[in-house]
């Protein structure tokens, strides 16, 4: 699926990266993002305000969280993939009409990647010890992300 749900662990470190980051190189980080999407949703390619989303690995094996990169999202986009978080807030409606939408599919295909991203995360919320690695913001400052 084009677009898809990314349940965060619960041991996961997950607190914005934003908030960790010194707020002039997090701002460098988003407007790169905003700079490579080209004012374009880089998931639906729906023009206007974007918001920056940070995508990261899981490997259950190794245990280590890892930032893979940074997207710019539209806001509908960015409410899908955080849909657990939408859901409290009312918004989970209108969240599954984007998602079938974008994708092209039916409410019960929803239904069932809403369903997949749950068992997944519950299997990784088995993971009590996670560990980050955000290498890539390394090799963003030293301009040789993505
Ligand atoms: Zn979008």
């Amino acid at each position: 699926m084009k677009l898809e749900i990314e349940l965060v662990p619960d041991g996961c470190w997950y607190s914005n990266l934003r908030s960790a980051l010194p707020p002039a190189l997090w701002d460098k980080i988003r407007k790169d993002a905003y700079r490579r999407a080209g004012g374009r949703c880089m998931v639906c390619g729906k023009k206007g305000r974007l918001e920056a989303h940070e995508r990261w690995s899981y490997d259950e094996t190794s245990h280590v969280q890892k930032l893979e990169t940074v997207v710019a999202l539209c806001h509908d986009c960015h409410s899908v993939v955080h849909i657990a978080r939408t859901q409290m807030m009312g918004d989970g409606d209108r969240a599954m009409e984007h998602f079938m939408k974008v994708n092209g599919c039916t409410q019960s295909e929803f239904h069932r990647a809403l369903g997949e991203a749950n068992t997944l995360q519950q299997r990784r919320n088995l993971i009590d010890d996670w560990q980050t690695d955000i290498s890539w913001i390394k090799r963003f400052s030293e301009g040789r992300a993505f």
